[in-house]
């Protein structure tokens, strides 16, 4: 079977993983110059089903609880599991309280338990709510470990404009180009970001600051770099991160932590959700035509199980040549 899939962000990645080591033969078309930049470049890389549920839908949780297995088995080294901690500022204590409510999968912890999961944090917050199962990948490296090992396992990727032209029949086509998709209801949801560097706070673990109106997160990364984010928008507008966000994002670190005002800015990026108005993802089929998309907030949580389920599609269609054999008998 010959797949040819477009687009190399997480939904194409994981895609051409589940495909190659189930036998198919994969080309990748990308039409950016190299895997960086899309969307699921300017992730946090948090598979964090249980406080996803916050917002989310319980199928999230269902289809996300073992996509942190996925990317073990698929990248041994790649994931960090040591949980996600919420912690909100004393005033907004309500916030914690009603997170709770929301979700399951953690435990209450206090001001000790608090210092001894996160040194840097002694004494910044009363109590905290810690998702133990919760796990995370460093986004960038997740995404070019699996290029790498999808070339050790034969799969083909062709780069830039010229290569989405690329000649050659293959049997299926996978759309994973996320908001290029011509999908109809499929909307962008503007997400920025910014990425700090300070070696004045270590953190081992996801950390969700509770706000009423600016929830953040701070996800460590090695090279004491800290992803910031992230920014919700009903907007497909790809330009530069404002000013305003970058405030928000910046006040809501430094009220985690002031050592985040001395830290040095060293990106501000913005990446687009493909989302549809369930906020969760699909795959469908149209003929010939497989498509993986609507993964909204969720790419690195989600990607691996819809993965599997258009593989599933896929290897389950017969090839052009079997139905000319079928229709010649
Ligand atoms: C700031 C931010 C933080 C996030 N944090 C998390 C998180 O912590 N955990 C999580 O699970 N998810 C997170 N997400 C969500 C996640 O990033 C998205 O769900 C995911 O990136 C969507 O992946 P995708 O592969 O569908 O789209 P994309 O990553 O956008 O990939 C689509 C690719 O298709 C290519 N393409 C487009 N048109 C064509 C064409 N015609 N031919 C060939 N290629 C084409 C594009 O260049 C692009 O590379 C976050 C998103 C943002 C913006």
């Amino acid at each position: 079977m010959k797949v040819r899939i477009r687009g190399a962000g997480v939904a194409g990645l994981t895609l051409a993983h589940e495909l190659a080591t189930r036998g198919a033969s994969v080309t990748v078309v990308e039409e950016r110059k190299q895997i960086a930049g899309n969307a699921s470049w300017q992730a946090g890389g948090m598979l964090a089903p249980w406080c996803e549920r916050e917002s989310a839908e319980e199928m999230v949780l269902s289809l996300g609880r073992d996509a942190a297995d996925w990317w073990s088995a698929a990248l041994p080294g790649h994931v960090m599991r040591n949980g996600t901690l919420v912690v909100a500022p004393a005033r907004d204590a309500g916030e914690l309280d009603r997170f709770g409510r929301r979700t399951s999968g953690f435990r209450e912890v206090d001001a000790d338990t608090i210092a001894a999961l996160e040194p840097d944090l002694e004494g910044r917050f009363g109590r905290a709510l810690f998702f133990t199962e919760e796990a995370h990948v460093d986004p960038r490296k997740a995404m070019l470990g699996l290029q790498q090992k999808l070339v050790q396992l034969g799969v083909r990727f062709e780069f830039g404009y010229g290569a989405v032209l690329a000649p050659g029949e293959p049997d299926i086509e996978a759309d994973c180009t996320g908001l290029a998709d011509p999908s109809p209801g499929l909307r962008g949801v503007r997400g920025e970001m910014l990425i700090l560097r300070t070696s004045d706070i270590s953190l081992a673990r996801p950390v969700r600051l509770l706000h009423p109106r600016v929830p953040v997160y701070v996800v460590p990364r090695s090279g004491n770099l800290f992803m910031v984010g992230a920014t919700m928008l009903e907007s497909d507008v790809t330009g530069p991160t404002t000013a305003r966000s970058v405030m928000e994002l910046l006040n809501a670190a430094y009220a985690l932590h002031p050592a985040f005002g001395e830290a040095e800015l060293i990106e501000t990026g913005v990446g687009v959700r493909p989302a549809f108005a369930d906020n969760l993802p699909r795959v469908e089929r149209d003929g010939n035509t497989i498509r993986i998309n609507g993964l909204y907030r969720h790419g690195f949580l989600l990607a691996p199980e819809m993965a599997r389920q258009a593989t599933d599609m896929i290897l389950g269609h017969k090839t052009k040549k079997e139905l000319a054999h079928e229709a010649h008998r």
